[in-house]
């Protein structure tokens, strides 16, 4: 058979949907719902990957493992969360179990099938999609009119471990949180973490008590925010016996609110938002402890995502000797454990690479439009959802600091908002593309590094699509700017093109 011949063949072999919804994480599954209440006739599938649902609830297995945001928040707007607002990761995905279970979404969703390929094809306005099985390796083709991208950001088989020399040397065990071995013994052990972000602030208090002593290595202090895992709000309005759809909705609301007040008082008066996060560390960690050099960031709070600590956990371990704080930068690993540049020597069993994640651009989808390779950094975004050139598709990006659903339930109004108008204007395909007004905007970064800079952002920003200067044309990160910006867009605007 030659090409020609096997392209027709798996064309006419495809199965057609409507949509084609990526990914079963909390995205995906949000998408599913929303489609079924505000689209309820198209005909849709979830291709997921993995075995089952949850994306990053899945995936991540190492001890511990909870979000570290609320849940009012992070969870649906239109399913309320009944427990501590920070959840553990087995809790979150019983939460999007009831929401497949009791909204019939199981049957849309099809496990084990990896998206490698994608191809747009103009004349007939469709996608044309080759999936793999990932239990038998069969090749599956289906066809869609829309492509809603709801992969997440970043790489789910592993994690990014940079390259130190003399690692090969290193006789004890390295390990990344994002492929914990089920086998792992830490029992009495010594363990470096290397990394303090959130992941490093999960594993450390989750491990301390059964290992020998952990110590958290890093290169430079992030901020933490201790607080009793409870919200106050919900408590009180569950005494008063009040509908937990209403609380759901209150306590949003609230936490909202607070949290915009936080992020406006962090740009107008940074010094004295920090001296309050540091003064909450050191009423866990005493006068004697040295807050200035293991906990005292050089960047402006919320330039990158503040991470929570429920309970204090992590400084109890620290307050307990189980575990200690090293500030300091590796010069090499040794048979033994670490070497820093110092000149201090740091044995360990075992070291765990909590060192973030290797961004993902579009699920690893080799995307061609009309059989040309699609060059993605070299798109406009249209508000993070949208890309120049890319017809009938729409990315889930959400939000970084304030809970990323917040934003998958924004997006999810707006395609559903925008497959109705193409229906109604009789048209199969939409794209955006610059208005003379944009001729000369300058293009910019994904994301302004002076604005928000987690690690795996930098190293991934070539790969991303641009920016441009106005609202229309960035992802700006800002929820309460958003939330009323995504759903007054005008879908007649010259920046979208039907056809
Ligand atoms: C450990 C950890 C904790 C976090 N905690 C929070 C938090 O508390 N609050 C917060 O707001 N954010 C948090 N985040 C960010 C988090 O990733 C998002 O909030 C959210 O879970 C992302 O959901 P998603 O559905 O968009 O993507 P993901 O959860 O990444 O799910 C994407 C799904 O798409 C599938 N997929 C990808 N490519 C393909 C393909 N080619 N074919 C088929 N399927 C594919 C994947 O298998 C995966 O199941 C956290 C992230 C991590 C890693």
């Amino acid at each position: 058979m030659n090409d020609t011949e096997t392209l027709t063949r798996n064309l006419q072999t495809a199965e057609h949907f409507d949509v084609v919804i990526v990914g079963a994480g909390i995205s995906g599954v949000g998408g599913a719902y929303h489609l079924t209440r505000q689209c309820p006739d198209r005909r849709f599938v979830v291709l997921e990957a993995q075995g089952t649902f949850g994306g990053t609830w899945t995936t991540h297995k190492y001890p511990g493992i909870r979000s570290d945001s609320d849940l009012h928040t992070f969870g649906y707007r239109f399913k309320p969360w009944t427990s501590a607002p920070i959840a553990t990761a087995a809790e979150i995905l019983t939460y999007m179990g009831e929401v497949i279970e009791e909204n019939g979404l199981g049957h849309h969703i099809r496990y084990g099938h990896r998206i490698v390929a994608a191809n747009w094809s103009s004349a007939s306005q469709t996608w044309r999609i080759e999936a793999r099985r990932t239990d038998t390796d069969e090749t599956l083709w289906f066809s869609a009119n829309f492509l809603w991208m709801c992969q997440g950001y970043y790489r789910h088989s592993e994690g990014y471990t940079p390259d130190w020399p003399g690692m090969a040397e290193y006789k004890g065990r390295i390990v990344h949180p994002q492929t914990w071995p089920e086998d792992l013994d830490y029992t009495g052990r010594s363990v470096i973490v290397i990394g303090s972000g959130a992941t490093a602030a999960t594993v450390i208090p989750a491990i301390a008590g059964a290992a020998g002593h952990v110590t958290m290595l890093q290169r430079s202090p992030t901020y933490f925010s201790p607080g009793r895992n409870a919200n106050e709000l919900a408590e009180m309005l569950r005494t008063l016996k009040v509908d937990e759809a209403w609380i759901h909705e209150i306590v949003r609301r609230k936490i909202l609110y607070d949290q915009a007040a936080f992020t406006r008082r962090c740009m107008a008066e940074p010094e004295k938002v920090q001296q309050e996060l540091l003064a909450a560390v050191r009423a866990h960690l005493g006068p004697e402890y040295d807050v200035a050099q293991h906990f005292t960031p050089t960047y402006r709070p919320w330039r990158q995502r503040l991470a929570v600590v429920p309970d204090g956990d992590l400084f109890k371990g620290i307050a307990a000797g189980k575990a200690s704080v090293v500030t300091d930068e590796i010069e090499r690993f040794t048979e033994t454990g670490i070497l820093l540049k110092s000149g201090q020597a740091l044995e360990a069993d075992i070291i765990v690479t909590a060192t973030g994640f290797n961004l993902c651009v579009l699920g690893d989808i080799d995307f061609t439009i009309d059989g040309r390779k699609l060059a993605f950094h070299e798109t406009v975004t249209y508000r993070g959802m949208m890309f120049t050139g890319v017809p009938n598709m729409v990315w889930v990006f959400g939000y970084f600091r304030a809970s990323w659903t917040l934003r998958a339930d924004l997006v999810s109004d707006f395609v559903c908002k925008l497959l109705t108008h193409m229906r109604s204007i009789g048209k199969r395909q939409v794209g955006v593309a610059l208005r003379p007004e944009d001729s000369d905007m300058p293009l910019l970064d994904w994301i302004d590094p002076e604005n928000f800079n987690p690690g795996y952002m930098m190293r991934g920003m070539h790969l991303l699509p641009r920016r441009g200067d106005k609202a229309e044309w960035m992802h700006n990160q800002d929820y309460w700017a958003e939330k009323d910006e995504i759903p007054a867009i005008d879908l007649d605007d010259a920046a979208f093109v039907y056809r």
